[in-house]
């Protein structure tokens, strides 16, 4: 058993678990890119 440490989701297998997580990564890169917009328009 495999538990998603963004969401505590479980899965089957540690693939499935990693495909999962790559949704939780994009997410905060995505925030990461954003924030970095939002600063620069402040400046
Ligand atoms: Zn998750």
């Amino acid at each position: 058993m495999h538990q998603c440490y963004y969401c505590e989701q479980i899965f089957d297998s540690k693939e499935a678990l990693y495909e999962h997580v790559e949704v939780h990564s994009d997410v905060e890169r995505n925030k990461e890119i954003r924030d970095r917009k939002k600063n620069k328009q402040e400046d």
